[in-house]
């Protein structure tokens, strides 16, 4: 051990010009690669380590048989990050336009795909869900009111904590949709009602139609702050 006031002056010098080259050695290859593409580079994003949250998660996917693919943690400035995120690749009910997600969004969203939707579907519409739409999942975007976006108050889709659905196709064809069904009234609404409430279960937050116009045609669940607000 050595404290930093009896460490020579020579070493201590060596040490920055080590550092200073290395730097350097940085910001060259980033040049070079800049050279290569017609735009301009940009500065390299922040790689930062897995929380023990994530590990536990990823554990409890593999243990549910749920395919996916771990994705680095990325500071992508703006207020906006995907940190301790996965790509699902197959939940057993195909599902478009999911992105990056945190584990913790996808444990859940995966497990109220197959204990919540297919049963409700079965069971209000007697047919399978084969398909899944959403609107994604990641967007650096501020909140959306009513009165449009919120100005500086970052949405969880900033995290890649929320995702919003917009229609479940079944295997007789078949389409419910937010926007057509959820005042429709007739097993179709009830499918969808179902669905909200077993949300309301497993999600911090959820919105829908009945929130406000920018929720008129999907569900937005996330698991943000640490109240629940179900509506
Ligand atoms: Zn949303």
């Amino acid at each position: 051990m050595w404290r930093s006031s009896t460490f020579p002056v020579r070493a201590r010098l060596l040490a920055l010009i080590v550092i200073a080259s290395l730097g350097a050695c940085a910001d060259h290859s980033v040049v070079r690669q800049g050279a290569r593409a017609p735009q301009a580079p940009r500065p390299a994003p922040r790689v930062l380590p897995n929380s023990q949250a994530y590990q536990m998660c990823a554990a409890n996917l593999q243990a549910a048989q749920v395919q996916f693919q771990p994705l680095p943690n990325i500071d992508r400035g703006g207020g906006c990050t995907t940190i301790d995120t996965i790509k699902l690749l197959d939940i057993g009910t195909p599902t478009a336009n999911l992105g990056p997600m945190k584990c913790q969004l996808a444990e859940k969203f995966a497990a109220w795909v197959r204990f919540a939707v297919r049963p409700a579907a079965r069971l209000y519409l007697g047919s399978e869900v084969v398909r899944i739409e959403t609107f994604g999942t990641y967007a650096c975007r501020d909140v959306r009111g009513t009165g449009g976006t919120i100005a500086g108050k970052r949405s969880e889709h900033a995290h890649a904590n929320a995702v919003d659905i917009s229609a479940f196709v079944l295997a007789d064809g078949r389409r419910i949709s937010l926007l057509n069904d959820w005042y429709a009234g007739g097993q179709n609404a009830q499918f969808l009602r179902t669905l909200h409430q077993s949300a309301c279960k497993r999600f911090l937050t959820v919105l829908g139609p009945d929130y406000n116009a920018a929720h008129k045609d999907h569900f937005h669940l996330d698991l943000g702050g640490t109240r629940s607000f179900c509506r």
